[in-house]
């Protein structure tokens, strides 16, 4: 099974020369123009490869997350650096523990390096389910849970102090994968104390908020000793060198993250108020997107399709209790406006 089927496969299945892409939550204010203008600047260097340390990228991560170099690893996305911890911390056979239905790429490296996956629901109100994890965790004893806060498809936030109640419950043997893809967005103060242990592995990307999807990098924060067995096993070349280039001066573009950030929450808003004159409601996200509620999973999948069908490009969870949503990026002012009048043009003919 294909993990996501990619926008520009639905262009050419579809026969559309363009859609409106809401669908893969890419960031709709693009990267820095610092990040842009130092890329084209040493375009003329691809000719070299990167440094494998990525060390220029690592000592300015450092400095911002106030640990050492040696508590960094760079890898070319976070699907990269899961990949990576299940190939270091999962024998074949062993068990990985995540909520069913969260974002997915985790679960396509337990099966593929031949673990078992095991899941939880989500609460009834989207929110990841803790006590069923740390449950399941005692029962099962897994090599790994996988957790994403914020969360995707979601866009919940689990509090701080809920995170280390995770954390602390979890069998002794037990890592924690903490994927903070969508901490960009949220107050730092509102995210995981910034706790260095053994089995914590934190990761983060430059793919969400600071707009570099395309260019593929993310980083682990962890121990010395975890970013050592992570150097051993990744791609020695596998950053890509204008990715390093341009993640290095987005770290130092703060302005412009701020006013990201900023656009970010005013879509957001829009889109809460979206749902509540088309009669419904959404979940409250600490993400790039929200989860618009269609009442039941038969509707939403139909509006999901409609809205593909009318040129735009989402996705929906697929798993209950949050199937019943459809999961829409926050674009730009004018694609959210857009995304409003073809949203109600399919309701429309949906509720005929
Ligand atoms: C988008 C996303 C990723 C992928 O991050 P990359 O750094 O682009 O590989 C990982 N986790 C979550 C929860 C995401 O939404």
């Amino acid at each position: 099974m294909t993990p996501f089927i990619a926008p520009e496969q639905l262009m050419r299945e579809g026969g559309h020369s363009s859609l409106l892409r809401l669908g893969a939550n890419e960031s709709a204010f693009g990267p820095s123009p610092k990040a842009v203008e130092a890329m084209a600047r040493e375009l003329p260097r691809i000719s070299w490869y990167g440094d494998p340390e990525s060390y220029d990228v690592r000592s300015a991560l450092a400095v911002r997350h106030d640990c050492a170099v040696e508590n960094l690893c760079v890898g070319s996305g976070i699907d990269d650096l899961m990949g990576l911890a299940v190939r270091a911390f999962m024998g074949a056979g062993a068990v990985a523990l995540t909520t069913r239905g969260t974002y997915p790429t985790f679960a396509y490296h337990v099966t593929g390096f031949g673990g078992r996956l095991e899941t939880v629901q989500y609460r009834a109100d989207g929110m990841v389910d803790v006590d069923a994890l740390v449950a399941r965790a005692n029962e099962l004893r897994p090599a790994i849970v996988y957790l994403a806060n914020p969360d995707n498809p979601s866009g919940t936030l689990l509090p701080p102090a809920e995170v280390v109640r995770l954390f602390e419950a979890l069998p002794r043997q037990t890592l924690l994968f903490l994927d903070e893809a969508y901490v960009d967005f949220i107050d730092e103060r509102s995210a995981f104390p910034p706790l260095l242990h053994g089995r914590l592995l934190r990761v983060r990307t430059f793919s969400k908020a600071y707009g570099m999807a395309g260019a593929r990098i993310g980083y682990l924060i962890s121990t010395p000793r975890n970013v050592v067995t992570f150097q051993k096993i990744r791609l020695h070349y596998g950053v890509n060198r204008n990715a390093q280039i341009g993640a290095l001066a987005a770290l130092g573009d703060v302005g412009f993250h701020e006013h990201v950030v900023k656009q970010v929450a005013q879509g957001r808003d829009e889109y809460y108020t979206l749902a509540v004159s088309l009669g419904t409601s959404a979940l409250r996200s600490h993400t790039n997107f929200v989860c618009i509620d269609f009442g039941n999973a038969e509707r939403a999948t139909t509006v999901m399709n409609k809205l593909l069908a009318h040129g735009v490009f989402v996705r929906k969870p697929a798993a209950p209790p949050l199937d019943r949503y459809v999961r829409v990026s926050v674009g730009t002012p004018e694609e959210r406006l857009e995304f409003g009048t073809r949203l109600r043009a399919v309701l429309a003919e949906v509720d005929r």
